[in-house]
């Protein structure tokens, strides 16, 4: 049998009517399974004047309320502590994940069911097979197992795939590293911040990644696997190719991932989510090549129903054919370019810390950065970058110059001061980077008050 360079080749070259009317059928049914199984959402449907007859056509996914986060979370707390959005009893639960949490939050806290567990590993093959992953493939993966559901559903795609697993929870960076290479992993899973760590440790080891056994890296938890500089930097240094994809534990699994002709950009899995992009202030939907939010259904997880929630991830869709994949599905370009909360407003103009990062990571010399924004003299907002450079030969000052320069070129002008940290003195991060660091007494200068 010839190999398809699809995980599931109807769906994924499926013509687009085709594609619309399968999304209709499974769109009804879920309003229908959502209306018999969770009394919450159903009240909210029928609020809306919503019933699964109603839907006739796939813009009457419109008319369905949207699904927020604090929402969510306001639900857990009345109704500790999943809420009332669970469509199944808690007894055919067989997992318990949450958000990885960002300090002060309450968590979202999903259960899922044997059949979500196997719809979740299925979204993940889709990526992995799309970039090139087969069952001969060692796959290793830098992950920590725990109530996080990262990587939880891609080590089970795997495994249906039939490659050999790695789980390499629970180690140090060394270890992992000096696994990787002993072990002949031709795959390594990680988030983009991670696999840049995992490649400063191999260097100190003086272990050449680049002539290693790595052949693909699949990144995930970050948005930086699809900015440019920070892809270009990973892919030189392991001497492999990476490919983005990205997940949310609202939904337990990935919606978009890349495939192996790295379009610059990500798939959307269509054939189990509606994906649409809105303007984040007016709700209204933007069309192609336009950046807004995404707003996702998903169709296959089978204990919360998910009905136009609101992501908060901004992105910029495409259509498929901008890939010369032969995939019908639409394209993220330059996968998820943050969040909307991530726009600082410093002094008038809009600072995004992706933007930074892409800026940064075009010079090598750099390690780790991070951006501090604070209140000068009371009153003023102030932006800094802090760098760590090793290599002591570098001549910083140009350094900084050059980079200050590049920043505020890219920002209408505004003021960035680059300064050298120590070395090993900034954070490093394992899973979901944190690198922008708000301590402004008072944020935006426009009486907008600090939240976290
Ligand atoms: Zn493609």
């Amino acid at each position: 049998m010839a190999e398809s360079p699809y995980w599931n080749p109807r769906h994924e070259t499926m013509p687009r009517d085709e594609l619309d009317a399968l999304q209709l059928r499974k769109l009804k049914r879920l309003v229908e399974w959502t209306e018999a199984q969770v009394p919450y959402q159903s009240k909210k449907l029928h609020d809306a004047g919503v019933t699964a007859d109603s839907i006739t056509a796939l813009d009457d996914l419109r008319r369905i309320p949207f699904l927020t986060r604090e929402e969510w979370m306001q639900g857990q707390i009345d109704n500790p502590p999943y809420g009332p959005i669970l469509a199944a009893p808690r007894e055919i639960a067989i997992r318990y994940h949450m958000t990885s949490g960002t300090t002060g939050r309450t968590p979202i806290r999903v259960l899922d069911s044997m059949k979500d567990w196997e719809w979740i590993a299925e979204m993940w093959c889709y990526g992995f097979w799309g970039f090139g992953i087969r069952p001969q493939d060692t796959v290793f993966f830098a992950f920590s197992y725990g109530t996080f559901v990262g990587f939880w559903g891609a080590h089970y795609a795997c495994e249906k795939i039939g490659c050999l697993v790695l789980p390499g929870g629970n180690m140090t960076t060394e270890g992992r590293v000096k696994q990787i290479v002993d072990m002949g992993a031709t795959v390594v899973c990680s988030t983009p911040t991670y696999a840049l760590r995992m490649a400063q440790e191999a260097q100190a080891l003086g272990i050449d990644l680049a002539t290693g056994p790595v052949e693909r890296l699949i990144l995930s938890g970050e948005p930086a696997g699809s900015i440019p500089a920070t892809k270009q930097l990973i892919e030189e240094q392991w001497g492999a190719k990476a490919g983005d994809t990205a997940g949310m534990t609202e939904l337990g699994t990935i919606m978009i991932f890349e495939c192996s002709h790295q379009p610059g950009g990500t798939h959307i899995i269509e054939d189990h989510f509606i994906e649409e992009v809105i303007d984040p202030l007016t709700s209204e939907p933007v069309d192609y090549g336009e950046r807004g939010e995404r707003v996702v259904t998903s169709f296959g997880r089978g204990f919360i129903p998910v009905l136009r929630y609101r992501t908060r991830d901004l992105v910029v869709k495409v259509p498929g054919n901008t890939c010369n994949c032969g995939r019908t599905f639409d394209i993220y370009d330059g996968g998820i370019r943050g969040r909307v909360d991530d726009m600082k407003l410093v002094r008038g103009t809009n600072v995004y810390p992706r933007a930074v990062e892409a800026i940064v990571r075009e010079r090598r010399e750099i390690d780790e950065f991070q951006i501090r924004l604070y209140t000068a003299e009371g009153i003023r907002d102030e932006i800094e970058v802090l760098i760590e450079v090793p290599d002591k030969a570098v001549d910083t000052e140009s350094l900084t110059g050059e980079l200050g320069r590049a920043l505020a070129g890219a920002h209408e002008g505004l003021r960035f001061n680059v300064r050298i940290a120590e070395d090993n003195s900034l954070p490093r991060f394992e899973l979901k980077a944190k690198r922008l660091v708000d301590d402004r007494e008072v944020i935006g200068g426009k009486g907008e008050r600090r939240s976290s």
